[in-house]
């Protein structure tokens, strides 16, 4: 009968859709108060060298444990929050609580020099008040500036004008870290590796995804555009850290191509503040 009704009264009635359409304002309606609540979560995933596996950063990932429907991922409303504009609240709640959490282990464990690596969507970055956000968390918390990183995908970097955020040499002028989330699938205008002061790539679940369990991938395409990738950002003095790495067979692989870190489920999923506190205790290694 859908045909029958025509195309436009199909979208209009899709049952299925519309209910989706609901669940979204819904869950995009409770964002604002949910915030006030403090029902927004921290977890940190461990960043690890290569070399020998030690933990050298975590980034910071926001959960919502909502209370009916469970810890959500970020995927179903960071989206929302951007579009509402809530994320430059939420964005800086999560900053403040990973300094503070990045400050709490550092005095714990002062030799670490463990990074923390927050998130910064494009209307953040984009935000008039980001660099006195990011001055305020560090100064609020103690921590040092050079162990805050913060990551920005390649569309965040270029912002609306088509040229790289002012405000980015601002914040690196803080001493912060910056660098270039899910890299390489993005509209890369690499012009801006050569204006902004980056210190880090970090490559897409993707190009490792095709990396396979075996040590082949075919035609070795995504390995040798990982190769590439690496050597760009060496010459470039950047550090690399490959993404989504969930097999050994792949960090071995990615050691030989000299990347430097590694991030994904096999060195260790996204996890509560404790216990990556349990595992410096550990001496950084997997627990
Ligand atoms: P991202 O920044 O690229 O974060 C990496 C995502 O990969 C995380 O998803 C992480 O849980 C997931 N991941 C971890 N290990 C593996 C693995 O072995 N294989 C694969 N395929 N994926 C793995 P998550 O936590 O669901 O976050 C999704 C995205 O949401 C993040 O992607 C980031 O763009 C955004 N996000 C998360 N927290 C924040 C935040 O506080 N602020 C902003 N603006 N965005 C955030
Ligand atoms: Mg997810
Ligand atoms: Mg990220
Ligand atoms: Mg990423």
């Amino acid at each position: 009968w859908a045909k029958a009704e025509g195309r436009g009264r199909w979208a209009v009635y899709d049952p299925e859709r519309s209910a989706a359409d609901i669940a979204r304002s819904a869950l995009a309606a409770g964002l604002p108060a949910a915030l006030d609540r403090g029902e927004f979560v921290v977890h940190y995933q461990p960043i690890v060298s290569l070399l020998d596996e030690s933990m050298v950063a975590v980034e910071a990932l926001v959960r919502w444990q909502h209370p009916e429907l469970g810890l959500i991922g970020p995927d179903r409303f960071i989206g929302l929050a951007e579009e509402t504009g809530l994320i430059v609240r939420l964005g800086a709640w999560v900053l403040k609580q990973a300094c503070r959490d990045a400050e709490s282990w550092r005095r714990a464990y002062p030799a670490t020099r463990l990074v923390v690596s927050v998130n910064l969507a494009a209307r953040q970055a984009d935000d008039p008040g980001i660099v006195e956000t990011v001055a305020e968390a560090l100064q609020h918390t103690g921590l040092p500036a050079e162990l805050l990183q913060l990551e920005l995908t390649e569309s965040a970097v270029m912002g609306t004008a088509g040229e790289p955020l002012r405000s980015l040499r601002r914040l690196a002028g803080l001493g912060v870290r910056l660098a270039i989330d899910d890299f390489g699938t993005g509209y890369s205008n690499l012009a801006y590796l050569r204006r902004l002061p980056i210190h880090c790539l970090k490559l897409a679940g993707p190009f490792v995804e095709g990396i396979r369990a075996d040590g082949t991938d075919g035609d070795h395409r995504d390995e040798r555009i990982v190769d590439a990738l690496v050597r760009l950002a060496h010459a470039l003095e950047l550090w690399v850290t490959a993404e989504a790495v969930e097999t050994e067979a792949q960090a071995e692989r990615l050691r030989a191509l000299r990347c430097d870190t590694g991030q994904g489920r096999w060195f260790g999923a996204p996890m509560p503040a404790d216990r990556i506190r349990a595992r410096l205790a550990g001496g950084g290694k997997a627990a």
